[in-house]
């Protein structure tokens, strides 16, 4: 069988009728990896026992003709910020070079509930840190689509498993765009949910309030269906939201028309590249003809957007990582001659250099003598950001904007200029600011072949909206963005 087409639906569909098992499957993913992932970079460690496992357990399901679950028989990877019990997890750092989770994550647990079969762990920034994957402390993933230019990041790996076919789907996190983004870089689908709707128990902590859990896909469906089975909510979550969890899927396909769709002046500005300017006004363009109403807003804070960001993730940052201390998880120098040198050596070897700028960043904006300068202050700017998007959200359904500003840039391009890398982030962190959901979805490819992505962002828990404009769009762009979501079976 042909694994290249599959999607999470004709995965599933593939084992219910028999036409392969599961076990076949992980075969045919694991030999694809073992041929072509060197290149890649894009996994950091394969779970050959637990994937036959959960194989064996779904063949044994579609043997006894019952119905499968939702997954069933679907080969995914787990971006290596989710704890996976028995698997080493290292959120790309050294410091945790070593350890072996003793739990699953929430989101881990519910997809290999749901039948999913876990292939492995993939690469990406420290501690989620980069927008790049070129932070990871164990090596950089490049992107499938041109192996000299970076696949996006943090959630490099898991997007570029994907758009490689190393696995059919796959899950990250989003702090500020580390779903949405690398998704744009390597021509799939990649949605931030609303924040609380997925449980972030297990996720191993960047920065607490801008923490989002997402699914990966080459198609919205695709990531419809993963969102069901991940969301709702956990007891062990106490942020995880008590609202109801939709069958996404049902709206998927359903019609746009009437539908208000804004777009905001200030995505469209200075430092937007000419061709991705082009590819997302001509999704526009296809949202206006599927009956859409487009409908200019403001989103008039966005300016102070990226600084209010780096201010709240880095001190949050340097609270939770805090507890890699050499005492309680993976690696310790064994150097050190008192209690204090011991911290000090462990985390000078084991965290990179990006990790300590912001643990620098973070302790310094929460200090007692400038708390109320920065940290307070953005607290502040950060709820005007969430006014803008109240105020626009009064008037639309839905907001359309670029994903980023550039598509794919080459590897070691930004690297010497952290603030170059941070402004990759422009059109992403607002929404993890205020926590509304976001979608990234393909919408065309620059001259030199490389993917554009078209963001879609909707009110608090209305994932259903944001699938079905993402959906019209990926659908009327299938030409030139992703063959697949042309296809009538996947499409719709
Ligand atoms: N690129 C952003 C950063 O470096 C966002 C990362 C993320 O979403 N995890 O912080």
């Amino acid at each position: 069988m042909n694994i290249d087409p599959l999607t999470v639906e004709s995965a599933r569909t593939a084992v219910l009728e028999k036409q392969t098992t599961a076990t076949a499957l992980v075969d045919a993913f694991y030999e694809k990896i073992d041929a072509e992932d060197a290149a890649i970079g894009a996994y950091l460690t394969l779970c050959r026992e637990r994937a036959y496992l959960q194989a064996a357990y779904v063949d044994a399901l579609a043997d006894k003709g019952d119905d499968l679950p939702p997954l069933a028989g679907v080969p995914i990877a787990i971006k290596d910020v989710f704890t996976t019990r028995g698997v080493r997890t290292t959120a790309g750092s050294k410091i945790l070079a070593n350890f072996i989770a003793p739990y699953d994550a929430t989101a881990v647990q519910r997809l290999e509930g749901a039948g999913a079969i876990i292939l492995g762990k993939t690469n990406c920034d420290e501690f989620a840190m980069g927008s790049s994957n070129e932070n990871s402390g164990f090596h950089p993933v490049r992107n499938p689509h041109d192996r000299s230019r970076v696949p996006g990041g943090s959630s490099g790996g898991s997007a570029a498993v994907v758009a490689a076919g190393t696995a059919v789907a796959s899950i990250g996190s989003d702090t500020g765009g580390s779903i949405r983004q690398p998704a744009a870089f390597c021509g799939v689908v990649g949605l931030k949910p609303t924040y609380g709707r997925v449980s972030r128990y297990g996720l191993i902590a960047f920065a607490s309030s801008l923490d989002h859990v997402g699914p990966f896909g080459k198609t919205v469906k695709d990531v419809a269906l993963m969102l069901r089975c991940m969301a709702g909510r956990d007891p062990l979550d106490s942020t995880s939201a008590e609202v109801p969890v939709p069958n996404y899927l049902e709206h998927v396909g359903r019609p746009v028309t009437g539908l208000k769709i804004g777009v905001p002046v200030e995505y469209f500005g200075e430092g937007l590249d000419a061709q991705v300017r082009a590819a997302v006004e001509a999704a526009i363009q296809e949202l206006a003809k599927a009956g859409c109403e487009i409908v200019p807003i403001s989103l008039r804070h966005t300016e102070y957007a990226i600084p209010t960001y780096y201010v709240i993730a880095t001190a949050e940052a340097s609270s939770n990582l805090a507890r890699y201390d050499g005492v309680r998880y993976g690696v310790r120098a064994s150097d050190g001659k008192t209690l204090a040198e011991m911290y000090r050596r462990t985390r000078d070897a084991g965290l990179g250099t990006e990790v300590k700028r912001r643990i620098m960043l973070g302790t310094y904006a929460l200090s007692a003598g400038y708390y109320d300068a920065y940290y307070l202050k953005a607290q502040r700017v950060r709820s005007l950001l969430e006014r803008d998007f109240d105020q626009a959200f009064a008037n639309v359904d839905a907001i359309v904007t670029p994903t980023t500003p550039t598509p794919a840039f080459k590897l070691g391009e930004k690297t010497d200029d952290p603030l170059a890398m941070y402004l990759a982030d422009i059109y992403t962190v607002t929404a993890n600011l205020a926590g509304i959901p976001g979608v990234s979805v393909p919408c065309g490819k620059s001259k030199e072949g490389l993917p554009i992505g078209v963001q879609i962002f909707g009110k608090y828990f209305d994932e259903p909206t944001v699938l079905r404009v993402a959906h019209v769009v990926e659908h009327a762009m299938a030409d030139v963005a992703n063959p697949l979501a042309a296809s009538p079976k996947v499409g719709g």
